[in-house]
């Protein structure tokens, strides 16, 4: 970890002008800049930057953060590589700031890649030239893989005489290093390859750095696994990597969709036919982790399934992870039993894609079928409904909320006012209804500090004035609250002050601070509006009826104020 104090350090070393400077053209333009958005196309420049807040928001598209958030969201990188980014260009070394567990950690992790690679060209060398990979490369063959596609992948060859030990040791690597790697395994016959007689998918990370191996068997034997992964190491993290993604993250972003398939093969035969942005986990099904990592690519992903058992229940496993996650799912199931290698096989790119397009179904729409081939609509329409609504209330807005309740409606040839009756009353059995409104009403006040909150940034000139009305202790929202206290204590440096906040909150910031519709008065009627609040608030705990009058008056006053803001914009 390195200290916030170091990160604000470099926050407010490097120039977001420089940063937005390196990917489009920048202006100044009174006060602040103007660049040409590079989140979306456009003539004519709708990007505001503010130099001296660290600023920036799209008036086109609406991107919108601070220097953090735009490394992160331009070039799609981590928080941690965002700061390496941002080190760079300050020219500071962070690895004087890592604790020694880190950089062991570090040093662990370029030893697997430097090990993983060499074993990565060794299995490939084998399937391509040794004798004894004749199986492998007549399965392969069987399979339609062309020598490209094995060559791109570079997919390997286990072997059959448990070598791999001695090779690694004739690269010098020590006992210790190679068992760690989990590749060779010592047992009381001695020491053994995990990979034997296996064909081998080299496994990357995001950035192309070989992490480990998928290996299949060739011959079905029911004794020994189907399939083997490498171990958990510093960087084989089953749960976080995606088999393809180092290939198909940049289809992904051009296309705007990501295919997620369930094995190796079926990526790769995508692949073979033209379609580059398909993904698989590795072997288990898709995980919380692994959506976020798409998510940084694009929110559109495609689940495709082959239509058995084992397909549909992923496909439902894998709509209901994905519900929380803001993410567009669709679900694509193949027919019969061919799952997509088999497709894209027999039909090519233009008809699988064209049937994708087709076949593509809204979770709802998959949820209905699904649940309807569980539960006998006839008998038992009740348990049919309430597995359907338990899917709905986890739907994220009211318009897609309405939908699947009308198509619930269709479905089962009710009226819809009658779904919604019984949408309410299991929403209320559920005891969420009313936690609903509760949220709905701090919904509303917080708004109001957050509006605030990037109206006082705007205006932190005037920072004194504003101080006389209003008080860190007037705050609903924690974070508010906070940055409130700090500027209280006599913090005025915005780039840093940004720094920590969530992305909602520093998206709603700058864009306040670049809208110039957003006048100084504005401001100030939002304070009274919250001292307002406050205020009341102050009245239900009074303790006597002299303190009652008194907050009374006071509200009567402030009431006075607010109406006398005659434009009362709410922005
Ligand atoms: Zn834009």
């Amino acid at each position: 970890m390195i200290p916030d104090s170091v990160i604000q350090m470099l926050i407010d070393r490097v120039s977001i002008v420089d940063i937005i400077g390196k990917v489009t053209d920048v202006k100044k333009s009174g006060k602040n800049y103007m660049a040409k958005c590079p989140f979306h196309n456009e003539k004519t420049p709708s990007m505001s930057i503010s130099d001296e807040k660290g600023l920036y928001h799209c008036f086109g598209c609406g991107a919108s953060g601070n220097t953090i958030k735009f490394l992160m969201d331009y070039y799609r990188i981590t928080f941690r590589e965002a700061l390496d980014k941002l080190a760079d260009m300050a020219g500071v070394d962070l690895s004087q700031y890592e604790n020694s567990e880190n950089k062991s950690l570090t040093i662990e992790k370029k030893m697997v890649h430097k090990i993983t690679s060499e074993v990565l060209e060794y299995y490939h060398n084998n399937l391509l030239n040794s004798r004894e990979a004749e199986n492998a490369r007549k399965y392969l063959a069987n399979r339609k893989l062309t020598l490209d596609t094995i060559k791109f992948f570079k997919i390997g060859y286990g072997g059959l005489s448990h070598n791999l030990f001695q090779f690694l040791k004739s690269k010098g690597y020590t006992e210790d290093s190679i068992f760690k790697s989990g590749l060779c395994l010592k047992s009381n016959d001695g020491i053994y390859d995990r990979f034997r007689d296996r064909v081998i998918f080299p496994i990357y990370d995001k950035d192309g750095n070989p992490v480990g191996f998928g290996g299949r068997i060739l011959q079905d034997r029911k004794d020994i696994a189907k399939y083997v992964n490498s171990p958990e190491n510093a960087v084989f993290h089953k749960g976080y990597l995606l088999f393809g993604l180092n290939y198909a993250k940049d289809e992904i972003i051009k296309q705007k969709v990501a295919y997620i398939v369930e094995g190796y093969m079926d990526v790769i035969a995508l692949f073979q036919n033209n379609i580059k942005n398909g993904v698989a986990p590795l072997g288990t099904s898709i995980t919380e982790n692994q959506i976020l990592q798409l998510k940084r690519y694009t929110q559109n992903l495609v689940f495709v399934f082959d239509g058995d058992d084992a397909g549909i229940n992923a496909a439902n496993r894998a709509i209901d992870i994905s519900s929380t996650l803001e993410v567009n799912v669709k679900v694509v199931i193949l027919p019969g039993k061919m799952d997509p290698y088999d497709f894209v096989m027999k039909y090519g790119k233009v008809k699988t894609l064209e049937y994708f397009e087709k076949k593509l179904l809204d979770p709802i729409d998959f949820k209905l079928i699904f649940f309807s081939k569980k539960i006998s609509i006839s008998r038992d329409k009740i348990s049919f409904v309430r597995n359907i609504f338990s899917y709905i209330k986890n739907i994220r807005t009211a318009i897609e909320r309405e939908a699947a309740l009308k198509k619930t409606a269709n479905f089962i040839n009710e009226k819809l006012e009658t779904i919604l009756i019984e949408y309410q009353n299991f929403l209320k059995k559920e005891n969420s209804f009313g936690r609903l409104i509760d949220n709905k009403n701090t919904k509303k006040s917080e708004n109001t500090e957050v509006e605030f909150l990037g109206g006082m940034i705007k205006y932190i000139e005037n920072i004194d004035d504003i101080l006389h009305l209003i008080s860190s202790e007037m705050f609903t929202n924690t974070e508010v609250k906070e940055i409130l206290s700090r500027i209280e204590a006599g913090e005025r440096n915005i780039k840093t002050l940004t720094f920590g906040l969530n992305n909602e909150l520093i998206n709603s910031i700058s864009k306040i601070v670049m809208d110039e519709n957003i006048s100084y008065e504005m401001i100030l009627e939002k304070a009274y509006k919250i001292r307002y609040l406050y205020t009341k608030r102050k009245l239900s705990t009074a303790k006597n009826i002299e303190e009652k009058k008194n907050i009374k008056k006071e509200l009567f006053e402030l009431e006075e104020i607010i109406k006398s803001f005659s434009h009362a914009v709410n922005y």
